[in-house]
């Protein structure tokens, strides 16, 4: 039988079952993935070490020969380990191995090897301590210089990926190159099945350069690809056109308690004119938090409604929904219809509806501004009249809800679709993954902000930290404290949320009530704590990064940031945007587990700076794309594990090529290319 991309590792021969479960752990069970599992880095063997001239606390490779190699227990811990003594010209070097009692039987007396790893114990007497190895057969070996790094599980080495890699790779199965041939930028890259060889046995650096530049090309090119199905597929869809009303629209903002800001009315108008015409409008809306964009998609929504129009707000929580609609229902409620949809609260102009009614208006097509959570897209409510949909604080996410939407409007007319986002998206970055959507900008805040007092707090400080935040409670304010892990772990020894509750709830502020928030909580209870805090019953909230964008706690004036260092910069700030919400000065503390100098000067830069597109363009330049979003929320940028997005030039290149496609491809071609889009698990299926 031939072996094929969909064959399981099995197949290879070789595979045990305790191997194939440990690769399962990492996601490996099929040749595919094996062949697809990138190295994240790699590290330079090609200069090789005197074993006379090892240091301690260094990494290093060296060559010898093996002169003793046997297996005992540790006299004090019981852990088995394997010991081996290496000699080469200069002198010995003693090798220690943990729990891999097997290498006595790969590695044997008088074989010549190639050990790389960390150097320990002192100078006198160093120890190479769990070193990789390779047994030297011949010259050409030893002089292999490039070694990729993997992310393993334990019990997994390196060794037994590489091995099972090369096998994969030389055992000959097509590989299908996707990239259009005829299109020059393309012509010149290095064919895949090459690149796939070099990105795990690297023969040179330059090799190894190409190889990810060809694979780098791809991911950006299928992601450009990808937009512009989405955006061929918007234009063949009608939307209601909404006139602007411009009189009604700037009576509305005339009455406002304040001015609206140049880029609030910049943003506002370049969704009026979307909205004007007869295909959907498809845009981001991107602002700092506190900029102001809710203003923009009421204003949007009241202009829907004076269309004779259904508009409706969808927000990540029930409190987030509750707050937009008591807010709407100040500033327009005189001149507008509202209803507001979660699970617990269903209204329509401030009174109680049961849902068979609320339906009922809905179907009928009465226009309305509808502000709801996920409880909207339930299959008993559908719109007469859906002109359009904004989805607040979802990223991506908000596609799927959108299609829901879509089928759930009775009219059969698509309906415009705004996202609105506080995270900040350098523009090279905007440009790869958001090549589907129009964004617009606001830059600026409102007038007379007070800024956030911010301070990198070393832990020596942290007593006067808590006095701070003693005094600042004790004059009737509120505080968060966040940390990056929910349970205590031994392997990271970072902070976590439910030991900090025990300790700040017993030992250091007994007297104020403490409130614990994570994700592990059930939606109800996380509403239940945030309700809570809101409402002044929890003074301090100790949370882990769930804690919403958005949420409006103008009493809360202390952030407490532990384990800095495990957040990126554009996510630390948006955690210091929950603070600095209401009339009193707010302030932000960031403390560090580990603070080396990168660290601090990292945290330094942070705490002067309060332009979240700087932060941003800092993370994607030091930490990737990923750092932007943090961990729960980056799922569909892992299509991109190779292109470094700060390299315009690539994306450019990348962006010619699709457009190239486009202009090119015939049926065939783009049904080729859905079915590898839709394979690789983009956001949206494409039909
Ligand atoms: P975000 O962009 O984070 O969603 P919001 O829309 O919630 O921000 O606005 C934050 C606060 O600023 C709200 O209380 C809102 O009423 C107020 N606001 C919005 N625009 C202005 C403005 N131009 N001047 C002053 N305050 C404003
Ligand atoms: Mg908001």
């Amino acid at each position: 039988m031939s072996l094929s991309l969909d064959s399981k590792i099995q197949e290879l021969g070789g595979v045990a079952k305790g191997l194939a479960n440990k690769l399962k752990k990492i996601n490996i069970e099929t040749v595919k993935d094996l062949i697809f599992y990138y190295p994240f880095r790699y590290e330079d063997y090609s200069v090789l070490s005197k074993i006379s001239e090892l240091q301690p606390e260094t990494q290093a490779v060296v060559i010898g020969k093996i002169e003793l190699i046997g297996n005992r227990r540790s006299f004090k811990s019981r852990k088995l380990m394997t010991e081996a003594m290496l000699t080469d010209n200069s002198g010995s070097v003693k090798v220690m191995w943990f729990n891999q009692p097997w290498l006595v039987k790969n590695i044997k007396i008088g074989q010549t090897v190639k050990l790389w790893g960390k150097v320990s114990g002192d100078y006198f007497s160093p120890i190479l301590m769990s070193p990789d190895y390779q047994i030297i057969y011949n010259d050409s070996e030893a002089t292999m210089g490039i070694m990729p790094v993997y992310n393993l599980t334990a019990g997994l080495t390196v060794r037994q990926l590489r091995l099972l890699i090369k096998k994969a790779l030389e055992a000959g199965i097509p590989v299908e190159d996707i990239l259009p041939i005829d299109y020059p930028e393309a012509r010149a890259l290095m064919p895949l099945a090459e690149a796939l060889k070099q990105i795990h046995f690297p023969a040179t650096a330059e090799l190894l350069a190409q190889a990810r530049r060809r694979l780098a090309f791809e991911e950006v090119f299928l992601l450009q690809v990808y937009s512009g199905f989405i955006r061929r597929n918007l234009k063949t869809q009608t939307a209601p056109p909404i006139v602007f009303k411009e009189t009604e629209l700037k009576k509305f903002i005339a009455s406002l308690p304040f001015a609206m800001t140049l880029d609030q009315k910049r943003s506002a108008w370049e969704v009026i004119k979307d909205l004007q015409k007869n295909i959907p409008m498809n845009r981001l809306l991107q602002g700092d938090v506190g900029s102001g964009k809710t203003l923009v998609a009421l204003l949007a929504m009241f202009n829907c409604f004076l269309n004779g129009c259904q508009s409706v707000i969808m927000a990540p929580t029930e409190i987030l929904a509750v707050q937009h609609y008591r807010n709407f229902q100040r500033l327009i409620g005189e001149q507008s219809d509202l209803a507001l949809i979660t699970r617990s609260n269903l209204l329509w102009n401030g009174e109680s509806k049961n849902k068979k009614e609320l339906a009922g208006l809905l179907k009928d097509g009465r226009p309305v501004i509808v502000v709801g959570t996920h409880a909207l897209i339930q299959d008993s409510i559908a719109f007469g009249n859906l002109g359009l949909v904004i989805v607040d604080e979802q990223h991506r996410f908000g596609v799927k809800q959108r299609s829901r939407l879509k089928e759930s409007n009775l009219s059969g007319l698509s309906p415009h679709f705004l996202s609105l986002t506080a995270t900040p998206i350098p523009r090279s970055l905007a440009l790869a993954v958001y090549g589907d959507l129009d964004i617009s900008l606001i830059k600026t805040m409102p007038a007379g902000r007070k800024a956030i007092i911010s301070r990198a707090v070393e832990d020596v400080n942290r007593q006067k930290a808590y006095d701070f935040i003693r005094q600042q409670i004790n004059s009737g304010r509120q505080a968060f404290v966040i940390c990056p892990l929910i349970d205590p772990s031994d392997k990271f020894g970072f902070k976590s949320a439910v030991e900090e509750k025990q300790k700040l709830d017993q030992e250091i502020f007994p007297e104020f009530t403490v409130g614990l928030l994570h994700g592990r909580l059930k939606p109800a209870e996380k509403e239940a704590v945030m309700a809570e805090f809101k409402q002044g019953g929890i003074q301090i909230l100790v949370s882990t990064s769930v804690v919403e964008v958005g949420v409006d706690i103008p009493n809360a004036t202390v952030m407490m940031i532990e384990g800095s260092e495990r957040f990126g910069l554009a996510q630390l700030h948006q955690f210091r945007g929950r603070v600095g919400r209401g009339e009193h000065q707010a302030y932000c503390f960031f403390f560090a587990e580990n603070a080396d100098g990168k660290i601090i000067s990292k945290l330094k830069f942070l705490a002067d700076c309060a332009d979240g597109f700087r932060l941003a363009e800092y993370d994607l330049q030091h930490r990737g794309a990923g750092a932007i979003w943090g961990e729960n929320q980056s799922g569909w940028i892992d299509n991109l594990r190779i292109a470094d997005l700060n390299d315009t030039a690539l994306i450019k290149s990348a962006q010619a090529a699709a457009e190239y496609f486009w202009s090119r491809a015939d049926n065939l071609e783009i049904i080729k290319f859905k079915n590898k889009i839709n394979h690789l698990g983009f956001i949206e299926h494409l039909e």
